[in-house]
């Protein structure tokens, strides 16, 4: 009988070798295609972010949309990308770098000082426009077609289908819409800024023409409140106001977002204060720094939209205890064009203990008098000095 055959020593040693190549083969291939693959998220993270911080316009990343979205460039259908929180564009990320170099953002300040207060243009986008909308030229619902379709002016919310803009429309000053009284228009900006270079301060003659129901509104809002609502909040109210007039207190402090109100006339400002009690206390704090800096005649009404929770002062102004996004942010605008001031008076009271062994340390609370027109208390509120 024939022995069986043995394979070659060196045959084994091949079968070895092809044993440790599959082997690294098969752990090394998918840890260099994963290192592969993040090295080229994290570049192209990079280069968004490059493309965010040079912009014009307010990106932000969305890994989801929440309503149907079309990219502005290309016309597809996306679920997640970028949008701008100042002019509402949506963009994918291949088209992101396109879009912000062909589509302008909002305007805050106009280049061309030639121009008078009333001279604005409507500014058209295309696409994205808000459901149950309507068509300013035939009163049909606009933006109901599943793709990119439709116009919108980013700061009078005006909407129009693609069928019916016309060279008129598209020629038509901008009145700014339903909240035109609480909108600072990039013209009014571009004239204080050449009558501060004239060393003109005659504000109120130039705000004359905005008529006498204008009460421009400053938005100051904690990002970091209501559990980062207040980010949310921001952009939205950038959407339907000036960005120049909304700030991010944690970005902006009170005191020097306040300062915008030297450039408006006398009394005429508005505050709303999307936060909690913290915050509140805090603008407030900015507002007697006003006073004590003899700015007086442009100390703002304060309004307040309160955030997360334990908001005792706001729910004593009437405010309520917290919002929650219960009211869409322009139901909120419409409160505040419709509220009526009140006079609150402030102190900052030490208590301390009086015991013998005097261990605690001295409290500081706030008081806040509620008085009505004819100085009668309504209420009186003590809290702690909040610290945030
Ligand atoms: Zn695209
Ligand atoms: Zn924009
Ligand atoms: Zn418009
Ligand atoms: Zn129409």
């Amino acid at each position: 009988m024939e022995g069986e055959q043995r394979p070659a020593p060196y045959q084994g040693l091949f079968a070895d070798g092809h044993l440790v190549l599959y082997t690294l083969c098969s752990v090394l291939l998918p840890v260099f295609i994963t290192f592969w693959c993040s090295l080229q998220r994290s570049r192209r993270q990079l280069h968004r972010r490059d493309i965010f911080r040079k912009s014009k316009h307010g990106w932000r990343d969305t890994d989801l949309f929440s309503h149907p979205t079309y990219c502005c460039v290309c016309a597809q259908h996306i679920l997640q990308g970028a949008f701008c929180d100042c002019c509402g564009l949506r963009v994918d990320e291949g088209c992101l770098k396109k879009a912000d170099k062909r589509f302008h953002c909002k305007e805050i300040m106009l280049k061309n000082d030639s121009r008078a207060l009333d001279a604005m243009h409507h500014h058209w986008i295309r696409g994205n426009v808000p459901l149950c909308s309507y068509c300013v030229v035939c009163k049909q619902q606009c933006g109901s077609q599943p793709k990119l379709c439709d116009y919108r002016c980013i700061w009078c919310q005006k909407t129009v289908h693609d069928e019916c803009m016309k060279s008129s429309l598209r020629n038509e000053k901008c009145d700014f819409g339903e909240f035109r009284n609480l909108i600072i228009p990039p013209s009014y900006l571009t004239c204080i800024n050449q009558m501060r270079k004239d060393k003109k301060t005659d504000y109120a003659m130039l705000a004359s023409k905005l008529g006498k129901q204008w009460t421009p509104l400053i938005v100051l809002a904690n990002s970091r409140s209501g559990t980062n609502m207040g980010e949310g909040l921001l952009g939205e109210f950038r959407i339907l106001l000036n960005p120049v007039q909304v700030f991010d207190v944690t970005k902006t402090p009170p005191i020097k977002a306040l300062q915008l109100c030297t450039l408006l006339p006398f009394h005429s400002a508005r505050v709303l204060v999307c936060g909690g009690d913290g915050t509140v206390g805090w603008v407030l704090d900015a507002v007697d720094e006003m006073k004590i800096k003899g700015q007086e005649k442009y100390i703002p009404q304060v309004a307040v939209l309160p955030l997360g929770t334990g908001n005792d002062l706001s729910n004593t102004l009437g405010w309520g205890t917290g919002y929650a996004g219960e009211i869409p942010v322009a139901q909120v605008l419409r409160n505040v064009m419709e509220a009526d001031g009140i006079k609150l008076d402030r102190w900052k009271v030490q208590v301390t203990n009086k015991g013998y062994y005097n261990l605690r340390k001295p409290k500081l609370m706030d008081v806040y008098l509620q008085q009505d027109e004819g100085g009668k208390i309504i209420s009186i509120l003590i809290h702690d000095v909040a610290t945030w």
